[in-house]
């Protein structure tokens, strides 16, 4: 059976089907009938014996490899699951409210995460993480809800899931997971950019994919072209074989052609970077030969962190590595982009619109203790190596002010306090909102640098969800709307002599970075594994004939006149990689 999506990481994984329940642990309130009670009390007990030998389990697992620094923190919620006071409120509210089990948790943690944010002491107001992440253990069991353990299942698995968390698809392990195919998502959705950053063929929005596969059958995923085929006949296995077999040996064809630089062929230079999500990443990207890191996305700190939020060490310790790894072309760190379609802080109720919500630079304002560690950790780190600041989702010129104004707190604590660090770093803005678009000349003025993120703009200008798979089809960076707005930014930038940098997923796409180029935006980042074929793109054009092309293509006034337009002069200009699989998306 074949079944056709988006494919949004090419390449081709053979395996075996592991079907995933709802990855989001949704929490309902349910009124339980008075002979139910008892049968509830008992399950939330099961639940918290069960919490209990996890984290024994963990705490030592943790003391053997990371030492006892780590299992402590373990071992406080061990103390909490043990905590007869804190399981009798929650039996209690179950008996007063007749609620489930996750309702009475939520409610209770809830209470207590509440006095914990009041508390006027950043060590114990941290603190409050360890409830969250309590809370959070007794849900998933209570739910039955498995993705932590997805790496414990059997080797070989393509996941298919009706949607996977971004956080959940970053602790993959690559070497027991060989894709993932989902329902829902879109290409510039997290959860694929993940795959891509990951190097893991993955397909999305395949329709009704769940009620389709059985859990234990060979499948066969094409992540170029968005094909997903079930049950195969030995002809397809063999054909399928052989195309992986040609992806391996364009791999190595890829690394013999790392040291070329990026110079089109009338001699501009274009500078390519690394977009990082995962810090074991940072190593690999130095197999492509990136320019430094454009983007490091901190938020994924979050989901990698033993518990809750990453301390000021563990981040120092992330941001060092980042710093020492990266060279003299340094790296962006973004402050955390919590919120909207990616990672949520525990104890914040979901929000009817998290993508307008109280997100990223928003959140870091809202919760200062967190944005301060935070700035710490990097201001620290930047003694290292080069670090900048970006800040994500800015709309307002007073955010950039008011992040200043924390930035140059945090400086002179540190200098009073004898701290190592780095002063004078720089700051950066994120152009994502359309709100930031039309003041890019006055937020120039605030910013050392301009960092042009397609993703969301395309999201919020087009009003189109990025990981909406009903309107995937209106998803379109293309869409002369975007075009014009990038050229907006990129003549403010100009204009204002700041750098501007492109970190969205056009930047990895040939048929768009010809746009960006022809807009004069010659400093490009990318997932890694993109780099090869964006460099074969620059080393095969000429800029004047980028140039030329974006004016056309800009004055056009549908999204398909564009793609037509692009589409057509794309083979004139050379391009040895028309079989690239962001290309075959393009054209698709
Ligand atoms: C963007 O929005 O284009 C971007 C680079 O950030 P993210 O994809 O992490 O939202
Ligand atoms: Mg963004």
């Amino acid at each position: 059976m074949r079944l056709e999506g988006i494919g949004v990481c090419q390449g081709v994984a053979i395996g075996t089907a592991f079907l995933v329940d709802d990855p989001f642990g949704r929490i309902v309130r349910v009124f339980l009938p008075a002979e139910q009670i008892d049968v509830e009390v008992t399950r939330f007990r099961e639940a918290l014996h069960l919490a209990q030998q996890q984290v024994l389990e963990a705490t030592e697992r943790f003391r053997a490899a990371l030492g006892s620094e780590r299992a402590y923190i373990l071992e406080t919620h061990l103390l909490m699951l043990r905590d007869s006071t804190f399981t009798r409120q929650i039996e209690d509210f179950i008996r007063e409210n007749h609620a489930n089990a996750e309702w009475a948790i939520r409610d209770v943690t809830g209470h207590m995460l509440d006095i914990y944010r009041q508390i006027n002491d950043d060590y114990l107001r941290e603190r409050g993480s360890d409830i969250a992440d309590v809370s959070h253990r007794l849900i998933k069991i209570l739910s039955g809800t498995k993705t932590r353990d997805l790496n414990e299942m059997a080797e070989n698995a393509i996941i298919i899931a009706d949607d996977l968390l971004p956080s959940v698809a970053a602790d993959l392990d690559p070497k027991r997971v060989l894709g993932f195919v989902t329902n829902a998502g879109g290409w510039a959705s997290h959860t694929s950019i993940i795959a891509r950053s990951q190097s893991l063929p993955a397909v999305v929005g395949v329709r009704d994919l769940t009620k389709r596969v059985r859990s234990g059958e060979t499948i066969i995923i094409d992540g170029t072209t968005g094909t997903v085929i079930l049950r195969p006949s030995p002809e397809t296995y063999r054909f399928y074989s052989e195309q992986r077999e040609r992806q391996l040996q364009q791999l190595v064809h890829d690394m013999e052609e790392r040291e070329l630089p990026a110079i089109t062929l009338d001699g501009r230079e274009v500078t390519l970077r690394a977009n990082i999500e995962l810090i074991e990443e940072i190593e690999g990207f130095n197999r492509y030969n990136a320019a430094g890191v454009g983007l490091y996305r901190s938020e994924f700190l979050y989901s990698q962190a033993v518990n809750g939020l990453p301390s000021e060490e563990e981040q120092y310790e992330a941001y060092k590595f980042l710093a020492e790894m990266s060279g003299s072309d340094g790296a962006v760190v973004r402050t955390f982009d919590l919120g909207g379609d990616k990672l949520h802080l525990d104890g914040f109720k979901p929000e009817r619109n998290p993508a307008l919500g109280l997100r990223a630079i928003r959140l870091s304002l809202n919760v200062q203790h967190v944005f301060r560690t935070q700035i710490r950790a990097i201001l620290r780190a930047a003694s290292h190596g080069t670090l900048k600041i970006l800040l994500p989702f800015v709309s307002n010129l007073d955010e950039v002010r008011e992040a200043k104004n924390i930035i140059a707190e945090v400086e002179k604590e540190l200098r009073s306090q004898r701290i190592k660090h780095e002063e004078d770093v720089e700051i950066g803005v994120m152009v994502e909102v359309p709100a930031a678009v039309i003041l890019a000349e006055p937020l120039a003025r605030e910013a050392d640098f301009f960092s042009l993120g397609t993703n969301d703009l395309t999201q919020s200008l087009l009003a189109v969800d990025r990981g909406n798979e009903n309107v995937n089809s209106l998803f379109d960076p293309m869409h002369p709307a975007v075009l014009r707005a990038i050229r907006f930014v990129a003549d403010a930038a100009h204009r204002m002599q700041i750098p501007i940098n492109v970190c969205g997923e056009m930047a990895s796409n040939p048929a768009e970075v010809i746009i960006l180029l022809g807009l004069d935006l010659l400093d490009l980042s990318m997932t890694p594994s993109a780099i090869p074929a964006i460099k074969r793109l620059i080393r095969s054009i000429r800029l004047e004939d980028a140039r030329t092309l974006a004016d056309q293509a800009i004055n056009l006034t549908t999204p398909a006149e564009v793609h037509r337009y692009v589409n057509s002069r794309f083979a004139d200009l050379g391009a040895q990689f028309l079989a690239s699989a962001h290309f075959t998306k393009l054209a698709g």
